[in-house]
């Protein structure tokens, strides 16, 4: 475990407010990290309270405006607010530590209000677990300096990846340009028996804080559930306002998300349990096949830190020892872990990079290079699926309803938008963030470089998906699309998996020429020739 921490020695504060002046107080502040089990920061601080007989609270912001800035789907949103109230619950209840929940239009709102709430209590220990994105960084910068002419430590924890950024170099101490090797060695370091899970021991006699809130913090029950519910209304209103949900019907969205994803780090356990139980064993196939989603759903869980990514690898190769011994290998099991080191990869990545939190492309002549184009009625037709491409147009309707997208589409979709109608990569890394529940700026602007081949491990440029034989290869019983566009139930599969074929049916004088589905909007063929051209500038 690494840390960065402002040191200072304990000072005593001019406001005697407090009812328990004689004992140290210190304060957890939740991020990403919305769990009990295996939460670094945590168990740090309620360990060194344990030490130091300290008293010990919680602290959360709700930050809207913050949120907007970075895109944040109201999904996900709507996913933090039902997580908070368990949270507070299973802190009181196991460990008897309150959560004060805060609402804080801008990160400089967060850091007053932090400063304020240390000096009200006598706070004199602040932790957390790293988050990595630039303004992110730069708050808790500002803030170690704040807290540090009040004497107060600021101390973070690595804790989002499995092995923490920069763990993992090349022989020169460089981060890998590749994900191959970076995964070799991420293998090699991951010596077992040095991954263990921290779990927070109960803070005794902590009953009694008389803890000294401004008027927008809520600390009980009724306040937290009530304040999550208006600050997901008040997202909600905002985005519309912003236009930012015209292409999806937030309701429907919402009520997908919330079946699909019920609240709380016992629930992100049990689809663990579930998927290591079941699907893990055919992943390597069941994780390229849509229909089937045979994946682990865990995404939504990791993003927002209810599940531990340690937990899950430590639980894959529990089932991978106990179907092979000690020797084990398996290659469904070894494809899963391979995407959770995917995962930290894009991390790593960010860390080694932090520009590219500004949207610059990873490889950076791309960005004088290539001629993107702007044109905003093919990016509509991508974002609201009609494209007359079947699988893409399916995905994005998938979406646009539940708020996930499969993997696999996920890079159908990008290379279609940057491949075939040549639409910068960052409309659709924008495009996704707002409208996905797992939505994460490493994964996503990852994923999205590495579709547009501009980033890391790119596929070279002149491999581009045809989203026909995609869905030939992935949905060939056109399972998929079928569900997710019922008005093509009556066309052949072969037809929908052929662009001549489907375009023959669909034109003037062809068998469903009266269906009210568009002609693919470009011919892939032509596309992809003018993307490799425009490339190889
Ligand atoms: P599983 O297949 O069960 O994988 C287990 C976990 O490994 C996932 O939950 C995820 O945390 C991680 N993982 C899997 N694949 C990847 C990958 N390619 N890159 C990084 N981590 C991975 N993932 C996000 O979590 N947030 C995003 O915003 C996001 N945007 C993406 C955008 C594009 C264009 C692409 C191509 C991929 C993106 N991904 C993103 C990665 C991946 O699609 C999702 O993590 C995955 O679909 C989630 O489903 P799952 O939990 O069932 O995954």
């Amino acid at each position: 475990m690494s840390q960065t921490a402002s040191k200072a020695a304990s000072k005593t504060h001019n406001n005697d407010k407090n009812t328990n002046a004689t004992s140290p107080h210190y304060l957890m502040w939740f991020r990403r990290d919305l769990r009990l089990h295996d939460n670094t920061a945590l168990t740090a601080l309620c360990e060194k309270a344990a030490t130091d007989n300290a008293q010990v609270s919680a602290v959360f912001f709700l930050t809207p405006k913050q949120w907007q800035a970075h895109d944040m789907s109201l999904v996900q949103v709507d996913h933090i607010a039902r997580t908070l109230p368990i949270l507070a619950k299973t802190l009181q209840d196991q460990l008897n530590i309150t959560l004060i929940v805060h609402s804080a239009p801008s990160f400089a709102d967060c850091i007053d209000t932090l400063t304020t709430l240390c000096q009200k209590n006598h706070i004199s220990c602040i932790m957390a677990n790293h988050e990595y994105e630039g303004n992110e960084i730069d708050r808790d910068e500002q803030l170690t300096k704040q807290l540090a002419k009040d004497d107060i430590e600021f101390v973070r924890w690595h804790d989002q990846c499995i092995l923490p950024p920069q763990s993992i170099t090349t022989n020169d101490d460089t981060m890998y340009q590749v994900f191959t090797p970076f995964y070799k060695k991420w293998r090699h370091t991951l010596d077992v028996d040095e991954i263990q899970l921290h779990d927070a021991p109960a803070i005794k006699d902590n009953h009694d804080i008389d803890l000294q809130l401004s008027k927008t913090s809520v600390n009980t029950m009724k306040e937290i559930e009530s304040l999550c519910k208006n600050t997901v209304e008040d997202y909600q209103k905002t985005l519309q306002d912003a236009e930012a949900l015209q292409h999806i019907d937030s309701e429907e969205q919402l009520k997908h998300a919330r079946d699909a994803y019920p609240a709380g780090e016992k629930a992100a356990c049990q689809q663990l349990e579930r998927f290591i139980a079941e699907d893990i064993n055919d992943y390597d196939v069941g994780r390229d096949v849509p229909s089937l989603n045979a994946t682990s759903q865990l995404s939504a869980y990791l993003t927002i830190g209810t599940i531990s990514p340690r937990l899950c690898y430590l639980q894959a190769h529990k089932a991978q020892e106990k179907l092979h011994g000690n020797d084990g290998d398996n290659e469904d099991i070894n494809r899963w872990i391979s995407e959770l080191a995917w995962r930290d990869f894009y991390r790593h990545v960010l860390v080694d990079k932090p520009e590219l939190i500004r949207h610059q492309a990873y490889k950076d002549d791309t960005d004088k290079r290539i001629n993107w184009s702007y044109g905003d009625d093919d990016f509509q037709a991508w974002c609201t699926g009609k494209t007359g491409v079947p699988l893409v147009d399916a995905a994005m309707k998938s979406l646009n309803t539940t708020g996930f997208m499969h993997n696999r589409l996920r890079m159908v979709t990008a290379m279609f938008l940057t491949k075939d109608l040549l639409i910068d990569w960052r409309w659709g890394e924008r495009y996704f963030m707002q409208q996905l529940i797992d939505g994460d700026f490493a994964s996503n602007n990852g994923g999205w470089q590495w579709s547009a081949s501009t980033g890391t491990d790119s596929a070279p440029y002149f491999r581009i998906m045809n989203p026909f034989s995609q869905g030939k290869t992935h949905d060939p019983d056109a399972i998929f699309i079928k569900t997710w566009l019922p008005e093509l139930k009556d066309i052949p599969n072969s037809t929908l998996h052929s662009e001549e074929k489907l375009r023959n049916s669909l034109s003037k004088g062809g068998k469903f020429a009266s269906l009210d589905y568009p002609l693919p909007m470009v011919e892939h063929k032509k596309a992809r020739e003018l993307a490799i051209a425009e490339f190889k500038k």
